[in-house]
């Protein structure tokens, strides 16, 4: 039986002293755990399938940095890659073969890519890529779907507005009506509502944003025909269709979603997985796309630390160690199991629990119903998640701190993880079902 962990006194004086300095005590508001009413525990280090806090407790990781650990923390092979990177220097500045190389494994990967560009966060992958949608077209507004993350670019931090209106409004503080405006809002997985947007601004619109698998509300697969129909419109209107792979890229199948279902977007953006725990993203196209890009077009873009070489070594042999035959079988094949041991754990607790996977990325969601969009999203039980969350923290299980989040699982999740996870379920199912 695992032990329940009961001290984290170096966690919570860290987390008092983070506070005096940075804002929440956080550099990412998740981090807080306000979502799910506990506190943030402060990491010391991290290994293979592990996390370990600063007071010394050992917990199992399905955040797994949210998505760029697919071979488990701290690799030796990624390690003594980024070791020996930075003894010959951190960052140049120019250009570096490395770049290439990355590059070179992630457009032979991808068919809809011949040419990218670096970037070193996935805000900047999607800001750019809407930039480029727009330069292309020569028109404003882009469609994007409620309860999809793009980063926190001001144009995607956009919520829907009043049911009269289809233009978008702000979503925080300090992004202005009129930017909000060029952002149209339809629910995921609802065709007919983007038909609709097209129907009103066709001719305006540039082009279409959308996680091919939605990821940050839960986990929501397309629905059959939806990525297809979204393609369909903007042939039909001379708009550009951009997939915002950031988490689904290299994490789903080898490439991205987009090669599993042969789906054909104008513009890919990546993020998390392709730097291996690096700060590294990119956007890439057909090369008559991206040639709209500075040096080549009047496209502008640029970026101090992009392709650094550290990011970039990452980014290589964790990409290389992807690479192998059945990588992704196996993550499929361990991400599946993991969904049935949360089923079966909730199921002899008699609650109700969704959960679906695919590749190395899977998601659970308190409800009693499948869980299509936004609002099937919010329906789910988020109270019983955060007493969930609370439970499986302290059995020895690091769930992301929100049921708005997907859980990853990397090459290093092995059978005795496994084992772990279903314990610790069943026991906090038993300890918060009452
Ligand atoms: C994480 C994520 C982003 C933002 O990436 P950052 O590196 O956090 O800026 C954008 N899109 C999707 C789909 C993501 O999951």
């Amino acid at each position: 039986m695992p032990k329940v962990i009961v001290n984290r006194t170096l966690s919570e004086a860290a987390f008092k002293l983070a506070q005096r300095v940075l804002v929440g005590g956080v550099n990412s508001p998740v981090r807080a755990a306000s979502a799910v009413g506990g506190q943030p525990v402060f990491l010391d280090r991290a290994q293979g399938p592990f996390v370990y806090d600063i007071d010394g407790n050992e917990y199992v990781d399905l955040v797994g940095s949210w998505g760029p650990a697919i071979v488990g923390h701290a690799h030796p092979v990624v390690v003594e890659a980024v070791q020996a990177t930075a003894s010959k220097g951190l960052s140049f500045g120019a250009c570096c073969p490395l770049e290439t190389e990355l590059a070179q494994i992630i457009v032979s990967a991808i068919p809809s890519i011949d040419v990218l560009r670096f970037v070193n966060s996935g805000t900047e992958a999607t800001m750019s890529a809407v930039r480029l949608c727009r330069a292309a077209t020569g028109r404003s507004k882009i469609v994007k779907f409620l309860g999809c993350y793009h980063g926190h670019s001001d144009g995607l931090l956009v919520a829907a507005g009043s049911g009269a209106t289809t233009f978008g409004i702000p979503d925080s503080a300090g992004v202005t009506r009129e930017i909000a405006e060029l952002t149209l809002l339809a629910p995921f997985n609802d065709l007919p509502a983007v038909q609709q947007l097209f129907d009103l601004h066709g001719s305006d619109i540039a082009g279409i944003l959308v996680e091919p698998i939605a990821g940050n509300m839960g986990y929501i697969e397309p629905a059959q025909g939806f990525l297809d129909g979204l393609r369909q419109l903007c042939d039909r209107h001379s708009s550009l269709l951009i997939f915002d792979e950031v988490m689904t890229g290299f994490r789903t199948a080898w490439g991205g979603y987009q090669v599993l279902v042969n789906a054909r977007p104008d513009i890919t953006c990546l993020g998390k997985v392709i730097g291996g725990g690096m700060p590294v993203a990119a956007y890439g196209a057909r090369r008559e796309l991206m040639e709209l890009v500075s040096p080549l077009g009047p496209m502008y873009q640029a970026g101090t630390l992009s392709g650094n070489p550290l990011g970039m070594a990452s980014g290589i042999a964790t990409l290389n160690l992807c690479k192998k035959p059945g990588f992704y079988d196996s993550l499929q094949a361990s991400a599946s199991q993991l969904v049935e041991v949360f089923i079966s754990a909730a199921d002899s607790a008699g609650v109700s629990l969704q959960g679906g996977s695919c590749g190395g990325m899977l998601g659970i969601a308190f409800s009693s119903t499948e869980v299509h969009d936004y609002s099937d999203a919010q329906a789910c039980d988020h109270q019983l998640f955060a007493s969930f969350y609370r439970a499986m923290l302290d059995h020895g299980v690091w769930l992301p701190p929100s049921g708005y989040e997907a859980l990853f699982i990397s090459s290093a999740h092995d059978q005795e993880c496994m084992e772990r996870i279903g314990a610790a379920a069943r026991e906090s199912f038993a300890a918060i079902v009452k």
